[in-house]
């Protein structure tokens, strides 16, 4: 743009210019806190377990593997350490593939009732070992079409259904159910477990948060499960929500698109 004054033009050239670069400049240090964050997050998560493994080999290595039935609990424990480490690993690898863009939403016709059947299938042994009743409504024995990408919704789903058993009450039940709106489907994964203290709802969505660090820790998890399952569902560009009450139990409500 061109004024009778062009030192007051170079100048406001320059200014917005160095705005535009504030900004940029902003942006790659939010990015680099973030970044330092995930990583401090990481090797804090990785290392109770490592450590955990480490203190049971040394154990055994004092006693000399005299006591059997001693060796054999601290070789399970430390097996069950393990498995933590390799369940954090591939739940880290996912959200960083996630949060750098690295993953394909790979689009497709699908039928959803049959998938919420599937995952509720693959969800029973858990289920049954914590004494919780999966249901989805007869009601919904004929297809429902939805466009979107079937394996990361399978993820979510069992991401949510695994969340609705682990912190579920025995003798509860978790509830599955579709709705109809105009060109979404929504789904909700309703339990009536230990609910979330209304000051943590905002909060749990994000990697590694935990409402009760040591308890929901003991349960297992990596704390990344809903961060995961906002990502995929974020990449779809759709929405997850959360309503709880403490001690009555949670709703997870997500959007999908209908098929055409
Ligand atoms: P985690 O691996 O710890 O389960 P998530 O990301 O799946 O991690 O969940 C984050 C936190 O949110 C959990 O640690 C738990 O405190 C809370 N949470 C998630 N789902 C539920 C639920 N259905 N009922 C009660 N609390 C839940």
């Amino acid at each position: 743009y061109v004024t009778d004054d062009p030192i007051n033009d170079v100048e406001t050239e320059v200014k917005e210019w160095a705005r535009v670069k504030k900004i940029e400049i902003d942006e790659l240090k939010k990015q680099e806190q973030f970044r330092k964050e995930f990583l401090g997050n990481i090797s804090h998560e990785l290392k109770t377990p490592l450590f955990a493994v480490q203190g049971y080999i040394e154990a055994l290595q004092d006693e000399g593997l005299e006591d059997n039935e001693m060796n054999r609990s601290f070789l399970s424990k430390a097996s069950k350490n393990i498995d933590r480490l390799s369940l954090l690993i591939k739940d880290i690898d996912a959200i960083s593939k996630l949060e750098s863009g690295e993953i394909q939403i790979n689009y497709k016709k699908f039928d959803l009732s049959a998938l919420i059947k599937e995952v509720l299938e693959q969800m029973e042994f858990k289920a049954n070992k914590h004494n919780i009743h999966l249901i989805f409504k007869e009601k919904y024995n004929f297809p429902t079409w939805v466009y979107a990408d079937r394996d990361k919704i399978h993820q979510v789903l069992i991401n949510l259904v695994s969340n609705s058993i682990k912190y579920g009450k025995a003798g509860g039940t978790t509830s599955l159910k579709i709705f109809e709106l105009h060109d979404q489907i929504l789904v909700e994964v309703t339990d009536d477990g230990i609910g979330i203290e209304e000051k943590h709802l905002p909060r749990v969505f994000e990697r590694f948060f935990r409402t009760d660090k040591s308890r929901s820790r003991q349960i297992g998890g990596s704390g990344l499960g809903l961060a995961i399952v906002k990502h995929i569902l974020e990449a779809h560009q759709q929405t997850i929500t959360v309503r709880s009450t403490e001690g009555l139990g949670s709703t997870f409500a997500f959007t999908i698109s209908k098929a055409k």
